[in-house]
């Protein structure tokens, strides 16, 4: 048997085929350009290949609960053209194949989880910083998902004492952390590209502020085991050591654990790179291939 994995984020869609171990046997990469470009794209890959099932971990908001009647759409996006797009029932209707649907960061957490940096926990978060800021969340060893997925990217969070940027986020503005720190924000507030800013610029150190602040809210409230950041902006500005101080700082000696006390292993890159989500869903979709698909009514 072989099954057909995607990782969509805002950027691309990296598209695979893999076997039944997880072993993946092809890939290509597909632009995020509009609905009407990309999915043909992406359909005329899998098609003829004799996939069994689709795992999907997609940028959001999406709609995951199999009650609503639109359960496997794109919602609120800004991603232009996106917005309220039917992507499970499209593919669906074209392949014909159980779909089995996540948010890529979800994903990205199941897959450090199965087969990365997160192999030893049952409670893991994934974070990833780029164009936009999203998080996924693994507790007990089962994707958290209620109403819907984490949205850990608009967390609000505190302004840095020396910042009078007004944020970029449509819906809270500099109030939370996409708005504050993704890759728009911080070239609008600097008039720099990212890779130009310098490794002392006081860039960085608004950087690892506003993480370390959502960070520790995350620590506050799902006690996570491992902490993976991932996306563009973790190449940059030696982001790692002085995130990891600021959520020592912050914490204060409040919460004594082996992993905040040997915190260089508990706040980590991934080890998936940048297929932590492809691989989550391969994990996804092997999984679930023995239970039956959601059918919205
Ligand atoms: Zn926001």
């Amino acid at each position: 048997m072989k099954f057909g994995a995607i990782d969509a984020s805002g950027n691309r869609f990296l598209c695979g085929i893999t076997t039944e171990n997880g072993d993946t046997i092809d890939k290509a990469v597909f632009l995020t350009e509009t609905p009407e470009k990309t999915i043909p794209k992406v359909i005329e890959y899998f098609k003829g290949k004799a996939i069994s099932a689709l795992g999907l971990g997609c940028f959001g908001p999406i709609d995951l609960n199999p009650n609503s009647k639109t359960y496997g759409y794109i919602k609120a996006t800004p991603k232009k053209g996106w917005q309220n797009f039917d992507i499970v029932g499209s593919l669906k209707k074209a392949l014909n194949i159980p779909i089995y649907f996540d948010s890529h960061t979800n994903l990205a957490a199941l897959g450090e989880t199965i087969w990365g940096a997160a192999k030893d926990s049952k409670n893991t978060i994934y974070l990833t910083i780029g164009n936009g800021i999203g998080g996924g969340a693994i507790v007990e060893n089962k994707l958290v998902h209620g109403m819907m997925h984490p949205e850990m990217g608009h967390m609000f969070i505190n302004r840095h004492p020396r910042d009078k940027f007004i944020g970029t986020c449509h819906f809270h503005g500099g109030n939370c952390l996409e708005g504050m720190a993704s890759i728009p924000a911080i070239e609008r507030r600097w008039h720099k590209s990212l890779s130009s800013l310098e490794e002392d610029h006081l860039a960085w150190d608004l950087q690892s502020y506003y993480i370390g602040h959502a960070i520790v809210n995350y620590i506050l409230v799902l006690a996570p085991e491992k902490i993976i950041l991932g996306g563009l902006v973790m190449k940059y500005g030696n982001l790692f050591p002085k995130i990891r101080k600021e959520v020592q700082k912050l914490l204060n000696g409040y919460i004594k654990t082996e992993q905040i006390k040997n915190i260089d292993t508990y706040i980590v890159p991934p080890d998936l790179g940048e297929q932590s989500g492809f691989f989550g869903a391969v994990a996804l979709c092997l999984s679930l291939i023995h239970i039956s698909e959601p059918t919205r009514p």
